[in-house]
């Protein structure tokens, strides 16, 4: 196939209807169905990539095996599809922005006024349609983020149109994603809001194709006719998307309203074959119908917005299916546990993670948790800045280096035994400047890790300016805790783990990007039966 085909998603009515999901379940039908299938997002904002954002503002900032800081929905994108995104897949109007300007600085425009169109649409579309030359795909699915109607939105639909225009007829098609809402008084749902946001997509040249309508009710036939009619697509182009208990239903509810059907019709694609969801379905199956349950508390301090440790949460998801495990995820806030309450809040529960995270608020609650996971043998993994704090109170309680910390918490320490890496010292500019994206990491003969892993060479991805002091390795080691992980470049210590206890280990990496439902991450597998013994 020599054509690349494209679709669009698009959002209405409301955000958080969950087109990041819509969005990866048919890429998965139609990967499935033997369609070399990719996504991208693109973002309304005008940061150049959401690393300089609060996670309280945008959620987990997710890391690509190229470095690029990105949109959380990459994350689903690679979870469910389990082949990696990099820096293509995003893109912000930011970013956009930036390389305009920075080619009108060179001169590139050659004296021409440069303007939202044609400059910035142009821009737009040669990036939404970088993925597709590449001749890896079929099918690129491009998500606008934003809702139709935004005033952000305006270039990236007006590029969907001028684009959907030049690729020609059935190479470019525009599924709109709106809520159709249930007003209890009347007892009915409610078409309005999707005619009137089909009719804002319209204002601005585009016809929606498909519709895909959240609802919190079955849609009957008549509804279905009705949107129909008022909206220009064929009623089988009426897709319902009701609620879900979990997000891994969605490409199964897909199937059977024939999203991907009606979508490869429109593409004058065939079928191929019917989606092979075996493995899908197996995981499915192993976490609908777990045999144990093991509450595990996540030790953070932006544990109020779920969306901060969105890939943590679902790497839990994927190794309860691996271990037939119901996993209570019990979000504890770091700040507010001390010496005096520690016990009483970590009361009953399986296993501790240390969540990742920057600057000080917390930390001592942290450093609190690491210290009752290791002196209660109670399974514990840190992550990232976890990671950090368990070196900290290894080097605290045990060394006896009452003042020992992180530089990133206090600069100047007498004890650094967190420190700042030393090509850090003369960044200054904050944003996509740390150590990003994949690294090697040499896996110690006959530690815990290596036998997690089972293999010595391993590659995970980053996301720190602070790192494990190489001057404190052979104290730290001698009182029993190991670096059994280091970068074989560098010597940059990436995993630390305690011999003497049952499962204590610390990364200085981010496994939770690399989770997916096709690769549970062995980290969190091991972690999870470990919590599963230890409960017995
Ligand atoms: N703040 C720490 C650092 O920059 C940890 C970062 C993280 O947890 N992602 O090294």
């Amino acid at each position: 196939m020599n054509q690349t085909k494209y679709i669009f998603v698009t959002g209405g009515v409301t955000s958080s209807l969950g087109k990041g999901i819509i969005a990866a379940s048919l890429a998965k039908l139609l990967q499935a169905r033997g369609y070399r299938t990719t996504i991208q997002k693109f973002d309304p904002y005008i940061n150049v990539d959401p690393g300089t954002l609060n996670p309280y503002e945008h959620g987990e900032c997710y890391v690509t095996d190229d470095g690029a800081e990105t949109d959380l929905d990459l994350g689903h994108y690679e979870r469910f599809l389990n082949v990696p995104t990099s820096q293509a897949n995003n893109v912000t109007t930011g970013r956009v922005y930036l390389s305009v300007i920075e080619k009108e600085r060179r001169g590139e425009f050659l004296g021409k006024t440069v303007q939202v169109v044609p400059h910035i649409t142009n821009e737009i579309k040669e990036r939404m349609q970088q993925l597709g030359r590449s001749g890896d795909y079929d099918i690129v699915i491009t998500e606008i983020g934003g809702t139709v109607g935004d005033i952000e939105s305006l270039p990236y639909i007006e590029s969907v149109r001028q684009l959907i225009y030049e690729l020609g007829e059935n190479n470019g098609i525009v599924i709109h994603l709106t809520l159709v809402p249930y007003l209890a008084a009347a007892g009915e749902l409610k078409t309005k809001p999707t005619q009137h946001s089909v009719k804002t997509l319209m204002e601005s040249g585009i016809k929606a194709d498909i519709l895909v309508c959240r609802t919190e009710h079955e849609l009957s036939t008549e509804l279905r006719q009705k949107l129909a009619l008022f909206c220009n697509v064929k009623s089988e182009a009426v897709i319902q998307s009701i609620d879900a208990s979990t997000i891994y239903d969605v490409p199964n509810l897909m199937l059977e309203e024939g999203l991907d059907r009606v979508a490869l019709k429109k593409l004058d694609l065939s079928e191929k074959n019917s989606p092979d969801l075996k493995q899908w379905n197996d995981f499915l199956y192993r976490l609908k119908n777990p045999k144990h349950t093991v509450n595990i508390g996540l030790v953070g301090k932006y544990v109020e917005l779920q969306d901060s440790y969105k890939s943590i949460l679902e790497a839990f998801i994927h190794a309860g299916s691996a271990n037939e495990t119901k996993i209570n995820v019990v979000s504890i806030h770091s700040e507010y546990i001390d010496k005096d309450n520690v016990a009483d809040k970590l009361k009953g529960l399986d296993g501790l993670l240390v969540a990742p995270g920057f600057g000080e608020r917390g930390i001592e609650g942290k450093i609190e948790t690491v210290r009752y996971a290791r002196e209660n043998n109670l399974p514990f993994m840190g992550i990232c800045l976890g990671m950090q704090m368990a070196v900290i109170e290894y080097s605290r309680n045990i060394l006896g280096l009452k003042d020992a910390n992180s530089t990133e918490m206090n600069a100047s320490t007498a004890n650094p035994v967190i420190n700042i890496m030393e090509e850090q010292k003369t960044i200054t500019q904050k944003g996509g400047t740390m150590r990003l994206g994949s690294w090697k990491c040499t896996l110690e003969e006959g530690s815990l890790a290596r036998k997690i892993y089972g293999a010595a060479q391993i590659e995970e991805r980053h996301r720190h300016r602070y790192e494990f002091n190489g001057k404190y390795r052979e104290a730290l080691e001698s009182a029993g805790l190991k670096a059994s992980g280091v970068n074989p470049d560098t010597g940059l210590v990436e995993v630390i783990e305690l011999e003497s206890h049952p499962f204590f280990i610390g990364v200085q990496y981010h496994p939770e990007y690399k989770s997916t439902v096709a690769n549970p991450h062995p980290l969190f597998v091991h972690f999870v039966k470990a919590a599963v013994a230890a409960k017995r």
